[in-house]
């Protein structure tokens, strides 16, 4: 049986991406909606033919505990919001999937672990790239040292903001948790983690120059960290909302690899020491979402676990901590 997913929050990526993905999916639906908005409830039960009763505004949420056509909540809010609603969505007892970054802070995602464990229900994080082939060639790359060992890693992500973005979620601390390392350098870290197959020992931040002070009040306007893995292999990564940039790089023993567009949804590009990379552009919210489903149905975890999102998040912070401190190199624990 396919497994009724709910969508939390129907902003940009629930209305692009994921919406359109769960029309093509043969392990889950779109059986149902949360939303704050209701004429955004109206288009959306129209659009998808979601009945009445599997709509939920934000306060009537906790009810969907006795809905039966829901399996998992999808929670797409900002960052901060991750955590309330997964720790909801677990005492409802449905899975969860939910966005990265999984939360703002360690507390909160120790306390979505603990919430998803005690209700018995799985808890997965957002990240598409694990079922990409292009990025799943890079971990093979890496992990197996298809070309000896990996001797460094680089990665770049970012796209430039437009000036009218001064009211949203990302430049506002409160609800994004931080600037561009929240919302890009979280591929850059999961990219480098996945080469290599482990987290990083340790960090080093810095902060980049702010060129636009007007929208650039609380958080980063663009950073440059290192992380530093066990056997000495360094990767240097970039963020930045002033400028697009798209990059996973890596070089090893007897060979070399390069993802260039790397991250974004379509046209990936990629190449390696022994020539161009030759795998399609897929839909990675299909897959993604039908492996997670599958994995939940078998009663396995899923392949991105709310495990691997607790690590980013504390790779993330350990990133901050460092650039707050002028560059210290800061340990994971
Ligand atoms: P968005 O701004 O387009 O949508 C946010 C939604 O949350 C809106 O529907 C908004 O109405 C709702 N919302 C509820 N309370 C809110 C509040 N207090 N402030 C602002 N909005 C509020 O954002 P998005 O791009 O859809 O991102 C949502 C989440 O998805 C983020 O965590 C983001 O990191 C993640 N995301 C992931 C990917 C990916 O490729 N995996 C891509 C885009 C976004």
């Amino acid at each position: 049986r396919k497994l009724g997913i709910a969508l939390v929050g129907l902003g940009g990526y629930s209305t692009n991406q994921l919406a359109p993905a769960l029309q093509e999916t043969k392990n889950c639906y779109l059986a149902g909606i949360v939303t704050g908005t209701p004429s955004k409830a109206e288009a959306w039960k129209a659009k998808y033919n979601i009945p009445d009763k599997n709509i939920y505004n934000y306060q009537n949420f906790d009810q969907i505990i006795d809905n039966k056509d829901i399996d998992i909540v999808y929670v797409v809010l900002p960052n901060a919001m991750h955590a309330e609603y997964t720790i909801r969505a677990a005492k409802a007892k449905k899975h969860v999937i939910c966005e990265k970054p999984m939360a703002t802070s360690v507390e909160d995602a120790q306390r979505m672990l603990e919430a998803c464990r005690e209700n018995n229900v799985h808890l997965a994080i957002g990240y598409r790239l694990h079922y990409d082939p292009f990025h799943q060639r890079v971990m093979e790359l890496g992990q197996n040292q298809v070309f000896g060992k990996v001797q460094s890693i680089k990665s770049h992500n970012g796209f430039a903001m437009g000036s009218g973005s001064s009211n949203s979620w990302r430049v506002d601390r409160e609800r994004s948790g931080g600037g561009p390392l929240m919302d890009m350098g979280i591929y850059c870290v999961q990219g480098a983690c996945y080469t290599m197959g482990k987290a990083p020992v340790a960090v080093t931040a810095k902060f980049g120059e702010v060129t636009r002070p007007e929208l650039f009040k609380e958080v980063e306007q663009s950073i440059s960290w290192q992380m530093e893995f066990e056997n000495g292999v360094i990767a240097n990564c970039h963020s930045s909302y002033a400028q697009r940039e798209d990059l996973l790089e890596g070089t090893a023993e007897k060979g070399w690899w390069r993802l260039g567009p790397a991250f974004g949804y379509e046209g990936k590009q990629g190449q390696t020491s022994q020539g161009k990379m030759d795998y399609p552009n897929i839909f990675e919210q299909v897959k993604q979402m039908d492996g997670q489903a599958e994995s939940f149905r078998n009663g396995q975890p899923s392949i991105v676990p709310g495990e691997m999102g607790l690590r980013d998040v504390k790779i993330l912070m350990a990133i901050y901590e460092s650039a707050r401190a002028g560059g210290k190199r800061v340990e994971i624990s």
